[in-house]
């Protein structure tokens, strides 16, 4: 349990500030600063459908999202319903998609995937997490992704490489594990901000909180980050 525990004790390197207030009162101040900062934040996968969203999302794991747009751009002129990918001969799907990374298990797993939409749930993507979480390549932050995106369903938080990154530097959690991550965000933000914190935190660590070199100067958080200036 994180929510008694002080920030004093959870990732404080930087105890000068002499910073110590309850978990949930840091998190409610860093979730409305994010939330002024990135009213909406919106994934920067491009897709024109639920099929192709979550594709993208599969595809996305340790791969930019820029490069994931490049490659499916062509993707999915080439693969346009559930039974294309369904059908797709794995040796020509693995080439389709060599540009991101682990395209080999990627590809089969959407293969998998996408049998099972078309065989179990009648071509459509369900709409809860205990289902999404039957398909292949589909862990928590894909259906988290998903039901968000498509259907403003929020039962979690997608957590990424920011998210975590960030999340350890704000004190908020120090495991590594993405599940244990999300139970502890879960537990310290409010529900209303599980949605846009996520999505924040990703555009805040793409351009601000970035993972080598983070620009505390122009942070919004930095007088209340434990982490300010440390890696600066
Ligand atoms: S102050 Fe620095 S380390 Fe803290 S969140 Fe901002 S950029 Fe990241």
């Amino acid at each position: 349990m994180v929510d008694k525990v002080f920030i004093e004790s959870a990732n404080m390197k930087n105890i000068n500030k002499g910073i110590k207030k309850d978990l949930r009162q840091h998190a409610a101040e860093v979730a409305e600063a994010m939330k002024k900062l990135y009213p909406k934040p919106k994934t920067e996968l491009v897709y024109a459908n639920e099929m192709q969203l979550a594709i993208a999302v599969m595809l996305s794991a340790q791969t930019t999202d820029k490069k994931v747009n490049e490659i499916t751009a062509a993707l999915f002129k080439k693969y346009l319903t559930w039974d294309d990918f369904a059908i797709a001969s794995l040796p020509t799907l693995q080439r389709d998609i060599r540009g991101v990374n682990f395209h080999l298990g990627k590809a089969s797993r959407i293969i998998k995937a996408s049998v099972i939409v078309r065989d179990k749930f009648g071509g459509h993507l369900p709409r809860t997490m205990d289902e999404l979480l039957l398909l292949p390549g589909v862990a928590r932050k894909t259906a988290n992704v998903i039901l968000q995106e498509l259907w403003d369903i929020t039962e979690g938080i997608v957590v990424d490489t920011h998210v975590t990154r960030i999340s350890s530097r704000l004190g908020l959690s120090n495991e590594k594990n993405a599940v244990k991550i999300e139970q502890e965000l879960m537990s310290l933000f409010d529900k209303k901000y599980w949605r846009g914190i996520s999505g924040a935190f990703v555009l805040h660590g793409r351009h601000v909180c970035k993972a080598r070199k983070p620009e505390c100067e122009k942070c919004v958080l930095k007088d209340i980050c434990p982490s300010a200036f440390l890696e600066n």
